[in-house]
């Protein structure tokens, strides 16, 4: 009887850690996904657009998508 415990407590324990390890790596992995680089969108004042952050063209305090918005906009 006192075995039959034991090895229940056992399993209870097995499982315990098995799940508090795999709880761990999925925490760890969603830090990495928090530090990958998340673009920011701009939107052009002249056509509307949404474009990379990294793409778009900052004339006078605004962003644009290309030359041409800001050609037609000045
Ligand atoms: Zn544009």
């Amino acid at each position: 009887m006192i075995l039959k415990v034991l090895l229940v407590i056992g399993v209870i324990t097995i499982v315990y850690f098995m799940f508090f390890k795999k709880k761990n790596i999925s925490t760890s992995s969603k830090k990495n996904k928090k530090t990958d680089k998340t673009n920011d969108m701009v939107e052009c004042a002249n056509c509307s657009v949404y474009c990379d952050i990294d793409e778009a063209i900052l004339s006078n305090a605004n962003y644009y998508c290309s030359k041409e918005c800001i050609a037609e906009a000045s």
